[in-house]
């Protein structure tokens, strides 16, 4: 095994240069076998190819950029803003820095949302801090009837969305505003889904978060306020006035939130209390009310 920052000489085999990839990225935390491979994965557009094409040569031009990536993970930028991409259920999205990468727990507020609406499909959308703009964009593609009203309070995630939005085939359906979402009531009622995945990590743990985190990604998509819940006491505010009739609101929270929405404080006049969903792994995760 090599065991300096030497890099394995040109005309390798991907299976050197995995080895020397690993041997890098054992600084990290965890995850350096699995990252090395999908790094490599990425870059030979083959997710399998680190195990099946392991004994051919890497070309010098993608060594080039394995060397640069895995220097780049080594400093602590994020796996995802190194490629470029993420997956979010089963598509790709783009990702820049200035966005909050998506993460695999978001997935379950989508099939939360698809179990709830089933074949009835909400016809107006209203997605709250789109990020890279995948909430909007993959409930758009399991609704065709539906329209979303995606809003950002920064330019870098619209520019991402509207890219993205096109490359998923929603694009003619999906409208962008720039805004501040806390003063929602100006951009329209009557929507039958308001989704959202906000900031929701106290200021005060701000800066025990990973490097990757608290270095790379935009605290404006993190900081929560002094107890991460003033996003949504402000969306709570107003939400009765945003729904239609039946209309529900979806909402991603933290893990240690969950007790404060099954409390008094999680009900909402015209709403009610909210259902508690857990994640995949079973941690409190989703909120949703339904106004009646
Ligand atoms: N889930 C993200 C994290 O753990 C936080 C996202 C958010 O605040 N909405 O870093």
């Amino acid at each position: 095994m090599i065991r300096t920052e030497e890099t394995p000489p040109s005309g390798s085999r991907i299976f050197d240069w995995l080895k020397w990839g690993e041997d890098m990225l054992g600084c990290l935390p965890e995850g350096a076998d699995r990252e090395s491979r999908e790094f490599l994965g990425e870059l030979l557009e083959d997710p399998l190819a680190p195990w099946t094409r392991d004994k051919e040569v890497l070309p010098d031009s993608l060594s080039v950029r394995y060397r640069e990536w895995i220097g780049r993970r080594r400093n602590r930028e994020p796996f995802h803003l190194i490629t470029g991409s993420v997956s979010f259920l089963e598509d790709r999205y783009e990702v820049v820095p200035g966005i909050l990468i998506p993460r695999p727990e978001t997935e379950s507020l989508v099939a939360k949302v698809m179990d709830v609406f089933k074949s009835k499909s909400p016809s107006r959308i209203l997605d709250l801090g789109c990020g890279s703009g995948i909430l909007g964009i993959s409930v758009l593609k399991r609704f065709p009837q539906s329209q979303c009203l995606s809003v950002d309070l920064m330019k870098p995630p619209l520019e991402v969305s509207r890219r993205n939005a096109i490359a998923q085939g929603v694009s003619s359906r999906i409208h962008f505003v720039q805004g501040d979402w806390t003063e929602m009531l100006r951009l329209g009622q009557g929507f039958d889904l308001v989704i959202s995945n906000p900031p929701y990590i106290s200021t005060g743990s701000l800066s025990s978060l990973d490097p990757e985190i608290l270095f790379h990604e935009p605290r404006e998509a993190l900081d929560g306020g002094p107890d991460g819940l003033s996003f949504y006491r402000r969306l709570m505010a107003v939400l009765p006035d945003l729904l239609s009739p039946g209309g529900v609101a979806a909402l991603e929270i933290g893990a240690d939130q969950g007790d404060f929405f099954r409390s008094d404080e999680g009900c909402i006049p015209g709403c009610g209390s909210p259902l508690v969903f857990l994640d995949v792994l079973g941690r409190d995760r989703i909120v949703f009310w339904t106004k009646g």
